[in-house]
């Protein structure tokens, strides 16, 4: 049995072995399973997270994508039309087909704008009648002739839609004329989008003696909180308020920031400045005001509007009527190069008081004092090269043109039953 017994404890040894050899096998394959698992899931993690952060950039990008593509746009509707191809392209990070073919778009857009043939408009205004009951009221100083040669605010504001209804965009003289160093002046090619025609405007004076202040017009413009440029009036309660809407500055440059289709390349319009009026509400020969009116016409610049010469006296006589002299408007010129230049900078643009045009050795010599564009009033005419000049006839946007050549107006630039403010008192 000793034999058996001994056999029994081999068999025995045996068996355990082998289960110690099943147990480590079993524990390897199952810790380097479980490795395998581990490192996997270490990596899948890693995986997902290097997913997940490439997911959150393209998210971003693509979100740059999209804000650069709304600005391109605005860009590409205020005629910016390289900007907004720089401006697509500014980013290289995140620049792909998308962008391309955005590009692609404005390319095609610009080579298929067509060089601008028609006529050229160019209308001007006077400070705006803000409060008729005061203008055409009892105590006004000139009823009739605010009838006659001026706007109210509420025309105003309902013409400029109108007008951008007719595809007409504001554009700036040197957008339609090239002025070489020797002073030789020839026509530029503007291309405009199909349907569209360039409008320039003027305003004239942009001064508010006391007369004005106490008619319901503005009394002076200022550089407001915002930095944008409002006009100051006296409501009717005789308080001064800001307004936005008070002058024609803020109304063009708030119509313009939700058109920006309405303003070539952020042209604006002209102020046609008056020695003897004050300029924009200050007093050129007082050195504060003539240092504040300086400022507001530097801010103004910025926000695309140009300051040009509508005479130092604004006066008749000798100076601009049928008995003008050569003297006369040689001394009215240097008392504005004096006074005003210094205020509103150098300019090329000669605003005729009254509309007059000169002749003859006085018309050559604002072209030789450097006014190359001599701007008189005509609603029929066309700009005409004369010389080293050019003579650009300019209509009236007023109740004397509303009344008496309605028919041309509603034809050409808006249809005037929509505009006439039925405030006015009779036209006469
Ligand atoms: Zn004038």
């Amino acid at each position: 049995m000793m034999v058996s017994g001994d056999l029994m404890s081999k068999k025995n040894q045996i068996r355990r072995q082998v289960s110690w050899v099943i147990i480590l096998i079993f524990l390897i394959i199952s810790t380097s399973v479980g490795g395998f698992l581990w490192v996997k899931y270490e990596i899948d993690r890693k995986n997902n997270n290097n997913n997940q952060q490439e997911i959150e950039k393209e998210k971003a990008r693509e979100a740059k994508r999209v804000e650069l593509i709304e600005k391109s746009a605005l860009l590409v509707k205020g005629y910016y039309y390289q900007e907004a191809i720089e401006l697509l392209k500014s980013n290289p990070e995140v620049y792909n087909d998308k962008l391309k073919n955005e590009v692609k778009k404005i390319e095609d857009f610009v080579a298929a704008l067509q060089p601008y043939t028609g006529r050229i408009e160019q209308v001007f205004f006077h400070s705006l009648i803000v409060y008729p009951e005061l203008a055409f009221g009892p105590k006004s100083s000139e009823p009739q002739g605010y009838n006659y040669w001026m706007t109210t605010q509420l025309e105003f504001e309902r013409m400029l839609p109108l007008l951008m209804e007719r595809g007409y965009v504001l554009v700036r003289i040197s957008d339609l004329y090239e002025v070489d160093a020797q002073g030789n002046v020839s026509a530029k090619t503007l291309y405009l989008p199909k349907g569209k025609r360039p409008l320039l405007i003027s305003v004239d004076n942009v001064g508010y003696p006391e007369s004005r202040k106490k008619d319901g017009f503005a009394s002076r413009l200022i550089i407001d909180n915002n930095n944008e440029i409002s006009a100051v009036i006296r409501n009717l309660e005789g308080k001064e308020v800001i307004s936005r809407t008070a002058e024609v500055f803020p109304i063009v440059d708030d119509f313009v920031k939700v058109h920006p289709e309405f303003s070539y390349r952020g042209a604006k319009g002209m102020l046609g400045i008056t020695g003897s009026w004050g300029v924009m509400g200050y007093d050129p020969k007082i050195p504060e005001e003539a240092l504040e009116a300086k400022r507001i016409a530097n801010r103004m610049k910025e926000l695309g509007w140009e300051f040009v010469s509508h005479s130092y006296t604004h006066a008749g006589g000798k100076y601009f009527s049928e008995n003008s002299t050569l003297e006369g408007i040689k001394e009215d010129t240097e008392l504005f190069k004096k006074w005003i230049v210094p205020i509103i900078g150098d300019s090329n643009v000669f605003i005729a008081p009254f509309g007059i045009t000169l002749k003859g050795e006085l018309y050559q010599y604002f072209i030789d004092e450097g006014y190359t564009f001599y701007l008189n009033v005509d609603r029929r005419s066309q700009p005409r090269i004369i010389g080293k000049s050019v003579l650009m006839p300019r209509i009236n946007l007023d109740g004397f043109v509303m009344n008496r050549d309605k028919a041309y107006i509603s034809e050409h630039f808006f249809d005037v039953d929509k505009v006439y403010d039925q405030r006015r008192p009779p036209f006469q």
